[in-house]
């Protein structure tokens, strides 16, 4: 089964409340509007994960405008 980009790369860590967040994804029903700031947030552990994660999906071929 196919799942979201964003479960592959987050799995595992906890979102905010942002009705926008990256790790949660859009949030309908009760949530803040001050913006996601998780990326900025990530420690230093999860930053290492993240790049791993990355370096998977990578060369992974997507659409997308110059
Ligand atoms: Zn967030």
């Amino acid at each position: 089964m196919e799942k979201a980009v964003r479960e592959f790369l987050f799995r595992d860590m906890n979102g905010c409340t942002d009705g926008n967040c990256v790790i949660s994804g859009k949030r309908s029903g009760m949530h803040t509007n001050g913006g996601c700031h998780c990326i900025q947030n990530l420690g230093r552990a999860q930053l290492n994960i993240l790049a791993s994660r990355l370096m998977v999906i990578a060369d992974k071929k997507i659409d997308f405008n110059d």
